[in-house]
This record gives C-alpha cells, sequence and structure tokens, in this order.
C-alpha cells in the first residue's frame, strides 16, 4: 500500500475541493517523519467564505424532513463501512496509530455515530403543554452554523462525532482538525457529498490556532464544538462568548482508575493497559492515576508488567503490531520530560522508559505521591502512574482531588460500594469494571475543567439545538385596559 495520501485540495467548501490560500502545512507520518501530503491553510477570506456557503445551505437543509436528513447521514455510515480498510489505512498514515487499532476504532465509530443520529433525526419532537384554553408547544430548531475543531488522536471520530448530532439536528458545521491530521474531515466531506448532502452542509478548513480562532468569531457562527486541551478550551470559550455563541468543551483529563483489592486482577490489569496505552496514550478520557488499594497493589504491578512485556511496538501497517510512535517529536519531547520529572521526583520506574525517537513505550511508574506532576498533570502520552490507598474514603477523596474531571473507573466485586464510589466520583464518564468504552448510545464528556456539554447519545442533541416556545391562544385576548 501506498503512502502517499496527497488529497485532492486542502479545504473542502461549499460541496468542492479547493486550495488553500494560506501558509503551506506539511503533513507527516509519525512512523517514519516522512511528508505524505503538501497542503495549504485557510486563508482569513476562506474561513469567511466557509461560514457563508454554510450559512446559505443551512435554511433549506434545516426546512427538510428529518428523516430526510437522517437517510443522508444513514447513507454516509454506509459508505464508511464499505471503505473502512482504505479509510482505516489513511487514519494510520495521518495519526500514526496501529492499523490493528484504527480498523475498528476510527472511521468505525464515527460510522456508528451517523447511524445513530440519523435513525434520531426523525424521533426529535417538542411538547405539548395544556395550560386550560390556550395552550403551548415547543419546536426543538437548530442553532444555524456550527463550527467543529477537532485534536489529533481522533482526528476522523471527533469529525463524525460533532457533524453527525449537528447534522441531524439541521445544522451546517464548518470543521477545522487539528494541523497535524488534517487528511480524515476532508475524506468525510467528501463520503456526506456522495451520501447526497447538499453543498456547504459540511465545510473543511484548514490550519493551526489561528484559523480555529477566526472560526469561533466568525459573525455565522452560533456554536462552538472543541475537543482539545484544556488551555485552549479557556480561550475558545471565552472567544465564544463575545457572541454568546453556544460550546460544548471536550478537554483533557488526569482520570482515576481506582482498583479495590477485591477486584479482578487481571480484568483490572486488563482495564489499566487499556485506560492507558491504547493509541499510545494518546487519549484524553485515559485513567492515568491508578489507586491501588494495599492488599493488591504488588500482584497487580507484577502482573501488569509481565503483560506489558509482551506488548507488540512498530510499524503501524503491519497488522500484528499493536502500540505505534508518539504523533510528532515535540509532543515525545514533552513525554520524556513529563517521566524524567517522575524519575527525579523518586517515582519507582516499574517498566518503560523514554525509549527512542518516535516510540515510548508503555511506562508505568510506582510509590508516586499526589503532589507530584505525574499524577497531577495531564501528560497525554503512554505513562500510567500508580498511588496507593487504604480505604474507600481516602481513595475517593484522593481521586477527586484535580481540576479536571472527564471520567474515572472503579475496580470491585462489591456491588454497592462500585455504585456509591461512582456516584462520590466527580465525573462526566465513569466506568464499573470497564474502562474507556465509549459506545454512541451513552453520553460522554466531563465536569469541572474537562468542560461542559455532552457528545453521543440523545443528550447531543440538546448542544446542537435550541427550544422555541410558542403560546397558542384559543380564545379572546382580554387586556385590562
Ligand atoms: P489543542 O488544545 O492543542 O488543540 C485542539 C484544537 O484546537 C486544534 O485543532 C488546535 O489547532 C485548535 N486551536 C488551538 N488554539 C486555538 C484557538 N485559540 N482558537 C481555536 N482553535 C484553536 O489539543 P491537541 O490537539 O494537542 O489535543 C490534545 C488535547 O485534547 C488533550 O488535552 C486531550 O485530553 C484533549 N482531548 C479531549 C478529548 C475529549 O473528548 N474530552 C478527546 C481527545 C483529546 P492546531 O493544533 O491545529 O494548532
Amino acid at each position: 500500500m501506498t503512502h502517499s495520501a496527497q488529497p485532492v485540495a486542502s479545504l473542502f467548501i461549499d460541496g468542492a475541493p479547493v486550495e488553500g490560500e494560506g501558509p503551506a502545512l506539511p503533513v507527516l507520518y509519525p512512523y517514519t517523519g516522512r511528508q505524505i501530503a503538501l497542503l495549504h491553510e485557510a486563508s482569513a477570506n476562506q474561513v469567511a467564505l466557509a461560514c457563508e456557503a454554510a450559512a446559505r445551505a443551512q435554511p433549506a437543509w434545516a426546512a427538510m424532513a428529518p428523516a430526510d436528513r437522517g437517510r443522508v447521514l444513514s447513507r454516509a455510515a454506509a459508505i464508511i463501512r464499505d471503505r473502512n480498510e482504505e479509510l482505516s489505512h489513511l487514519e494510520t498514515l495521518d495519526t500514526g496509530k496501529p492499523i490493528q487499532e484504527t480498523r475498528v476504532a476510527d472511521w468505525a465509530s464515527g460510522a456508528a455515530a451517523l447511524e445513530y443520529f440519523g435513525g434520531l433525526a426523525a424521533t426529535v419532537t417538542g411538547q405539548m403543554i395544556p395550560l386550560g384554553r390556550d395552550w403551548a408547544y415547543t419546536r426543538r430548531e437548530a442553532l444555524g452554523v456550527c463550527a467543529g475543531i477537532g485534536a489529533w488522536n481522533y482526528p476522523s471520530q471527533i469529525a463524525c462525532w460533532k457533524a453527525a448530532p449537528a447534522l441531524a439536528m439541521g445544522n451546517a458545521m464548518v470543521f477545522k482538525p487539528s494541523e497535524e491530521t488534517p487528511l480524515g474531515a476532508l475524506k468525510l466531506a467528501e463520503i456526506l457529498i456522495e451520501a447526497g448532502a447538499p453543498p456547504g452542509i459540511f465545510n473543511v478548513v484548514q490550519g493551526g490556532g489561528q484559523v480555529g480562532a477566526a472560526l469561533v468569531t466568525d459573525p455565522k457562527v452560533a456554536k462552538v464544538s472543541l475537543t482539545g486541551s484544556v488551555p485552549t478550551g479557556r480561550r475558545v470559550y471565552a472567544a465564544a462568548a463575545d457572541g454568546m455563541r453556544h460550546v460544548t468543551m471536550e478537554l483533557g483529563g488526569k482520570s482515576p482508575l481506582i482498583v479495590f483489592d477485591d477486584a479482578s486482577l487481571d480484568d483490572a490489569v486488563g482495564a489499566a493497559i487499556l485506560a492507558n496505552f491504547y493509541s499510545s496514550g494518546q487519549i484524553c478520557s485515559n485513567g492515568t492515576r491508578v489507586f491501588l488499594q494495599r492488599g493488591i497493589a504488588e500482584r497487580f504491578l507484577a502482573r501488569l508488567a509481565q503483560r506489558l512485556a509482551t506488548i507488540r511496538i512498530g510499524d503501524p501497517l503491519d497488522p500484528d503490531t499493536q502500540f505505534g510512535p508518539i504523533i510528532n517529536p515535540t509532543q515525545a519531547a514533552r513525554i520524556r520530560a513529563a517521566i524524567a520529572a517522575g524519575q527525579d521526583a523518586g517515582a519507582r520506574l516499574v517498566c518503560g522508559g523514554g525509549g527512542e525517537g518516535a516510540f515510548i513505550p508503555p511506562t508505568v511508574f510506582a510509590d508516586a505521591t499526589d503532589d507530584m506532576a505525574i499524577a497531577r498533570d495531564e501528560i497525554f502520552g503512554p505513562v500510567m502512574t500508580t498511588l496507593t490507598f487504604a480505604d474507600e474514603t481516602e481513595a475517593v477523596a484522593r481521586a477527586n482531588a484535580t481540576g479536571f474531571g472527564l471520567a474515572a473507573g472503579v475496580f470491585t466485586q462489591d456491588l454497592t460500594r462500585a455504585h456509591r464510589v461512582v456516584a462520590a466520583l466527580e465525573a462526566g464518564t465513569c466506568w464499573i469494571n470497564a474502562y474507556n468504552l465509549t459506545p454512541v448510545e451513552m453520553p460522554f464528556g466531563g465536569v469541572k475543567m474537562s468542560g461542559l456539554g455532552r457528545e453521543n447519545s440523545a443528550a447531543a442533541i440538546e448542544h446542537y439545538s435550541q427550544l422555541k416556545t410558542v403560546y397558542v391562544g384559543m380564545g379572546a385576548v382580554e387586556a385590562p385596559y
């Protein structure tokens, strides 16, 4: 298979590929560091043109029968499933993630979102409110033009997770992928047109933070949905506030995974692996603070190290590879610095370490304390920090002692404790005896600094629509004078 991934053009505006007028944007394959495509960023004028195209197309799209809009999304999902192999190959080139993962996790979950919201579109109804003689009703209406801005870890999934509910509700979208991974969103734009979406309903602009900032403040934009880090989220939220725009913020985390000593050891170890090393650890909801009850701690660490020793690290396009490179050298350097800081602070390196070049092996720290940087800051790499605790009250208090609140997990065989603990955890998405499973049927999102709004499930509908209330007078109007 080829390593070239040059698209027809860098942007997609008003139903057609358009070349960017901004600076060059080379796209590198993280495994080799070689250029696989050369794109150009959107100019400020092109960002405005994309928003205008979206604004022009949106009213007619919103006026269509919801079932007809839904059918377009369902067709797009079917096209994605048919082309999953080709799309997954491209996703691997764009992100460096193993083809073993991209085949099952990326476009597949994007297709699931398009199917889900395609089906849901026709089921969204208002409410009839009886008021005696008079009555009122509500209509759930589109917001207008939505801006989507994505991170680089799940570029195509993020594009689909934002586009599917937005389009289902009759909005149009202008999407800016991360400049690190610009290719998947262009495919989604083509596929939506092929599936019957009118031109202008889904547009793609490319570029870095400046292009994102121009998009967020475009006067045509009514809503901004960002997946990114907390610092970017803060900036984007503030910029959106100026125009009273709606926001969804899917931001970072430092999520706790609490393992009680009655847990099934192998299941807890398996979940901790999924919670830290899938996609080379570049996942927002990762359970990077693993709290181990003292009775299970050493057995857990021994089993974990044993299982991690079997991991196959290497060429992402080799179907046997389980663990790929980090997205870029800058990010790899940041992760190495975080690992070095953990060692300097006195945490015990159970396995892993800095690695070489683009690769950082699965790294596990033990004997960490809550005040160490490795236990406080989001590393966004394959670094698990384990901490020990004595009892439930302590575990919950320490798990919550963070500004983040994206996700959390608990492993125990004690049914009542499991539910009591998740009820007490300050996190938007929790798992009991599981971790990092995010089916489209369930709401996903964070609390505290990890964000607001929810993606997926029927809950996402509320974040891509607004309520109109209509009072219906059925008789004479009684005025006092
Ligand atoms: P960043 O916050 O660096 O960037 C996110 C996106 O925002 C990128 O497209 C970026 O552009 C863009 N951007 C940057 N500055 C601005 C601005 N001022 N205005 C508008 N857009 C801007 O995140 P990363 O791409 O590095 O992704 C990693 C982060 O994302 C982690 O913190 C991770 O936890 C979080 N994340 C959260 C998820 C969730 O669902 N909660 C899921 C996945 C990741 P560019 O980078 O191209 O310059």
